[in-house]
């Protein structure tokens, strides 16, 4: 069932964006199913579930993590984190660009922006990404590497709303990649289980699905 879903999933977004399999929740044996699909990509949205992950299965996958990451945790995932979906402050990346030093490597991120309409999800506004992109601290980082962005449209059936949110997200892309000078700023994370198509259609390049692959 796992191999069929991804099989399916893989065709219909073909070329337009590229699939990251979210396996939060679920066993190490459904993981191992995806993985042996010869998917290399998943993520994980709590860090103590991403290290067990990360210790007990091949080395070869590329982790991301996309829920809100707390400061004092980021020590521990960054000597092998591919990607770290959900920056959502300034405070954040001066962490991840701390640690990234002490491991010797450049940490790729993208900056988690606030498009839904519940108050319940993490993430900047425009205004404050503006501010934070321009500021000192983040010019002179040099083990983190801004790559794009990440939004969450809201959890509705209406949508009208779900794809106004995600346009304003590929509108506001377009503008950071135009006004600021960001080497490879080139992914725009939108899209889940139940609106990765529409997501795809207005312009997004990943897509992060758990339970239609799992279900
Ligand atoms: C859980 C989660 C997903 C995947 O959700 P599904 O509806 O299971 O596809 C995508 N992005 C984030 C940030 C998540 O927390």
């Amino acid at each position: 069932m796992v191999a069929e879903n991804i099989l399916k999933l893989k065709q219909e977004i073909s070329q337009k964006a590229e699939l990251v399999i979210v396996s939060k929740t679920r066993t190490l044996q459904e993981i191992t199913e995806a993985y042996n699909t010869g998917h290399k990509l998943f993520a994980e949205n709590r860090v103590q579930n991403l290290l067990e992950r990360y210790e007990a299965l091949p080395k070869d996958i590329a982790w991301h993590i996309i829920g809100h990451l707390q400061t004092n945790k980021v020590k521990f995932i960054a000597p092998f984190i591919g990607l770290i979906q959900s920056v959502d402050s300034l405070k954040l990346l001066e962490e991840i660009n701390k640690q990234a030093e002490k491991c010797n490597r450049k940490i790729n991120c993208l900056l988690q922006i606030y498009i839904a309409q519940e108050d319940t999800k993490f993430g900047l506004s425009e205004t404050e990404c503006m501010d934070l992109l321009h500021s000192f601290e983040f010019q002179t980082m040099q083990n983190i590497q801004v790559v794009g962005l990440m939004g969450m449209a809201s959890n509705t059936n209406d949508t009208a709303i779900v794809q106004s949110e995600f346009e304003g997200l590929k509108s506001f892309f377009q503008t950071v990649k135009t006004e600021i000078n960001l080497p490879n700023f080139n992914i725009l994370s939108m899209g889940m289980s139940g609106d990765y198509h529409l997501a795809i259609e207005c312009g997004s390049n990943m897509v992060r699905v758990g339970s239609k692959i799992f279900e």
